[in-house]
């Protein structure tokens, strides 16, 4: 468990990727990073599409992309920041991720993106921002982006 020490997850250390045609479709599908076992099941406790398989609470989950409808249950009750909504759309990427700094983000900023391991790796567009309950310390956010980018922008920034 490397990743551990290192603190972010290498590329052979992933879970497998959404078929193409999945992430070029009207809905975005649940990307889970979360390889460890630990006991949390909130995300396989939300869905309600069976989507995500944990044959018990120490299981990291794994999300069967056939059944995932993008409903985004999973990733507003995910205490890890460890859920990334991907998709692609006419020729452009989005990724839906958690967001905790302040000031919050609102649609139209722009922001900088960051890779697993914390680099710079471009720009992007906020087209989604839903503001935390009274009581919640996280926002959703979708950003648009360089196609290619959704494998790996993991982290944003307010410019
Ligand atoms: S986005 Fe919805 S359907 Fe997909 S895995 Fe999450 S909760 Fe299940
Ligand atoms: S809720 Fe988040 S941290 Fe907990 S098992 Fe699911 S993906 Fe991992």
């Amino acid at each position: 468990m490397k990743y551990l020490e290192r603190g972010y997850l290498e590329a052979d250390e992933l879970p497998p990727f959404p078929p193409e045609e999945r992430i070029n479709s009207k809905k975005p599908v649940a990307y889970i990073e979360c390889p460890q076992s630990i006991p949390c099941s909130p995300c396989y406790e939300s869905c309600r599409f069976n989507a995500i398989e944990m044959e018990n609470i120490n299981d990291p989950p794994k999300v069967d992309y056939e059944k995932c409808t993008g409903c985004m249950a999973c990733i507003r009750v995910c205490p890890g920041l460890a859920i990334f909504m991907l998709q692609v759309k006419e020729g452009r990427g989005y990724v839906t991720l958690q967001y905790e700094f302040l000031p919050w983000l609102e649609k139209g900023d722009r922001v900088r993106l960051y890779n697993r391991r914390g680099e710079e790796v471009g720009e992007g567009v906020v087209t989604w921002a839903l503001k935390p309950e009274r009581n919640d310390r996280t926002q959703l956010v979708t950003i648009e982006m360089d196609k290619d980018l959704i494998f790996e922008v993991r982290a944003v920034r307010k410019r």
